[in-house]
């Protein structure tokens, strides 16, 4: 078996999967309320499209997938692609990132599917921050998803909070509060540059330390939680008094990018090497081009050698993706 290996020695094996680019919510600082530069359907990767690039990532060591959107469970039939995937030999986990507003529905469908990894966005527990933040009156919803889920018993659970200056801060403790009673870690995400309307801005950043000492003043201290994988975007911190632990996604100010394994696949079939990356390889045309899995391995192989050594959001020359996050994925 090949690797994806690029010229920094850095070994891909983690794939993560737009399914779709739409979304049934409108958080401000993701899309703007009228969104409407969604691709058409006969643009979307179909699920034999999708699972036969996972069988050519497989090949090439892959080994973890992680579904994404815009919103995934808004993709009708999704349960029969984490079947499909489940049973491609090599994969050994697959995950879903969700806003989770249709989550209680499809929680023991997407289970019986063999999906057992969650992460739920949520970045407040307050109906009306709720609404203030995504333009919807859903939190109802989420919350009883991630209570279905908890009872049918995913593990683990996590809850995605986006770090936006001026706007979480109050949300902060009483998520971690909420974490801490329920056995959910939640991962506060440093706010990053892959808006729509160019709302970024480092002041809008609420930083991993900054939120630390808000949680080390308000619950308890915390500790890093040792022998952590270097690749996982998260650095993981459990409180002292042993219940509970918080994670922190700071790509922005501790960068981890020296040790990424995450490729990417956009719902329109186009294969990232990054987040951020400029340039991006259509697969898709490849595929319905009549291209064989061993020309699109080559394809992939090539791609992963150019890798970047990492995104350049502290530089001068940051040039922003040309896609927002909802046309990429998490
Ligand atoms: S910004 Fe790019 S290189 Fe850095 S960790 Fe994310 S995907 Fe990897």
């Amino acid at each position: 078996m090949s690797h994806l290996v690029d010229t920094f020695g850095r070994v891909h094996d983690n794939l993560r999967i737009s399914v779709t680019d739409r979304c049934n919510i409108r958080c401000y600082y993701c899309m703007p309320e009228h969104a409407t530069d969604f691709q058409p359907r006969s643009e979307i990767l179909t699920f034999e499209e999708v699972e036969r690039f996972v069988r050519v990532a497989v090949g090439l060591g892959v080994k973890k997938i992680r579904l994404t959107g815009g919103e995934p469970l808004l993709r009708r039939d999704l349960p029969v692609l984490v079947e499909k995937l489940a049973a491609v030999p090599g994969i050994r986990d697959i995950a879903l990132t969700t806003n989770g507003v249709l989550l209680e529905g499809l929680a023991k469908p997407l289970y019986d599917a063999g999906l057992r990894r969650i992460n739920v966005h949520l970045d407040t527990l307050d109906r009306e921050r709720f609404r203030q933040i995504t333009r919807r009156d859903d939190l109802d919803k989420v919350l009883r998803g991630i209570d279905a889920c908890q009872e049918l018993g995913y593990g683990p659970i996590k809850i995605n909070t986006v770090a936006v200056k001026n706007l979480i801060e109050p949300d902060i403790v009483p998520l971690a509060r909420f974490g801490r009673e329920r056995g959910i870690e939640i991962r506060y995400i440093e706010f990053m540059p892959l808006d729509s309307q160019s709302l970024w801005d480092l002041n809008r950043v609420l930083l991993m330390d900054d939120m630390i000492a808000m949680l080390t003043r308000e619950i308890g201290p915390l500790e890093a939680i040792p022998d952590q994988d270097p690749r996982a975007p998260a650095t993981e911190f459990r409180f002292l008094d042993g219940v509970g632990s918080v994670g922190f996604v700071a790509s922005v100010s501790k960068p981890f990018c020296l040790n990424c394994n995450r490729i990417r696949l956009t719902a329109d079939g186009h294969f990232r090497y990054c987040l951020f990356a400029i340039e991006e390889m259509n697969v898709k045309a490849m595929i319905r081009g009549g291209a064989s899995d061993a020309e699109i391995a080559e394809a992939v192989q090539a791609n992963v050698r150019a890798k970047w050594i990492g995104h350049q959001i502290n530089s001068a020359q940051f040039v922003p993706p040309p896609r927002p996050m909802y046309a990429i994925g998490g």
